[in-house]
């Protein structure tokens, strides 16, 4: 049996539960779960934000944990591995996204919480290739935070070929932003954190950004008109989007990494005139999960956690739903 933690219904409080997870798949593994970061995600999931709810839910898709039990198939992973898994925990394999190495892209991914359960637990189980090995220099107590928000945002640095010549934005710094600022301060680029909360400022600059803006004060945005070649969102709140638009360089990317409910009211010259984008992505593929951990390893680069352990999971999450954390929820054993 494996001994988690499930919500019972939408905004309810998560209580212990037990399911059998049965015969292990010839594909998949099992592995003991050490720690478990809390994303937006988690608590959309939890709260029925995006209507794909089913209850009981164990949610939880950073983790870092131990093999202990492979199916018989699985050949690259062994028990004892120190693995990570992040928002998928299966693939087709076999479509032409996974065979062009854009798993991420598979139209029949399984999400880790989505209609099967996750890390809130003792245990979790997934096919063998979704998980991914912690390399030496990561250290397991910080790094689940990398397996959903850090790919997430260092993704797109891969996909559209960002040069350390860039100007890129980040705005809100919660759990994804923070780690968006270290990567590209890392890869070299000018960073720019545009926050509602000015009193992460300190925090931010020693982070790595070289500029810290207001993300509602419409005159900081007016003076930032024409800067930045990248722009990644990562709030789920609707702001002014054109206005963001027009701080966009030429060829320059406002790029949705946050959830954002309300569709998007774009203006479309403000794209045309300087051949402007907009676009988003989901997560990462196996492949760049595993390039961005030895970059992380490489550059020194560790989430800035709160650590809770397992049993204040209640807690753990009201800190993440009022977007209060600083900067991500780990939970650990
Ligand atoms: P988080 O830790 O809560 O951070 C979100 C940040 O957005 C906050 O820290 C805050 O930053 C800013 N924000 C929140 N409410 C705001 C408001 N009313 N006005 C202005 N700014 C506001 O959340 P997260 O875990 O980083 O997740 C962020 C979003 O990404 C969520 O929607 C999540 O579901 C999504 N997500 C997407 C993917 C993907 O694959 N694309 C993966 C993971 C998560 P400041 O205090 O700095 O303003
Ligand atoms: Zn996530």
């Amino acid at each position: 049996m494996i001994n988690a933690y499930a919500a019972f219904e939408a905004k309810g409080p998560l209580k212990p539960f037990q399911y059998d997870p049965g015969e292990l798949n010839a594909f998949d593994i099992e592995i003991d779960v050490d720690h478990c970061g809390i994303c937006h995600s988690d608590v959309s999931m939890l709260d029925n934000d995006w209507g794909r709810a089913k209850y009981p839910m164990v949610a939880g898709h950073e983790i870092i944990g131990r093999v202990s039990q492979v199916g018989s198939h699985v050949s690259h992973l062994a028990i004892g591995d120190v693995v990570g898994l992040g928002w998928h925990s299966g693939y087709c394999e076999s479509c032409r996204m996974c065979m062009g190495g854009d798993h991420n892209l598979c139209s029949t991914a399984k999400g880790t919480i989505v209609g099967r359960h996750g890390g809130f637990a003792d245990k979790v189980r997934a096919q063998a290739v979704s998980a991914v090995k912690i390399p030496a220099g990561v250290n397991p107590a910080t790094a689940g935070p990398l397996l959903c928000g850090g790919i997430t945002v260092y993704n797109p640095l891969v996909q559209f070929n960002i040069s350390p010549q860039s100007k890129v934005a980040v705005i809100g710094v919660g759990g994804l932003g923070h780690m968006a600022v270290m990567f590209l301060k890392a890869w070299g680029c000018e960073v720019t954190a545009f926050s509602s909360n000015v009193s992460k400022t300190d925090e931010l600059l020693g982070m790595g950004a070289h500029h810290v803006l207001n993300s509602k004060d419409p005159d900081a945005l007016k003076k930032a008109a024409g800067s930045f070649d990248l722009i990644l969102s990562t709030v789920n709140v609707k702001l002014d989007w054109n206005a963001y638009i027009g701080t966009l360089a030429p060829k320059g990317r406002l790029h949705f990494l946050g959830a954002v409910l309300e569709p998007l009211d774009i203006g479309v010259f403000g794209l045309m005139g300087q051949q402007r984008s907009i676009s988003s992505s989901p997560v990462g593929s196996p492949r760049v999960i595993a390039d961005m951990l030895k970059f992380a390893a490489l550059h020194n680069i560790q989430p800035i956690v709160e650590t809770y352990s397992f049993d204040q999971i209640n807690e753990a999450v009201d800190k993440v739903r009022n977007g209060s954390p600083r900067f991500r929820v780990v939970l650990s054993r």
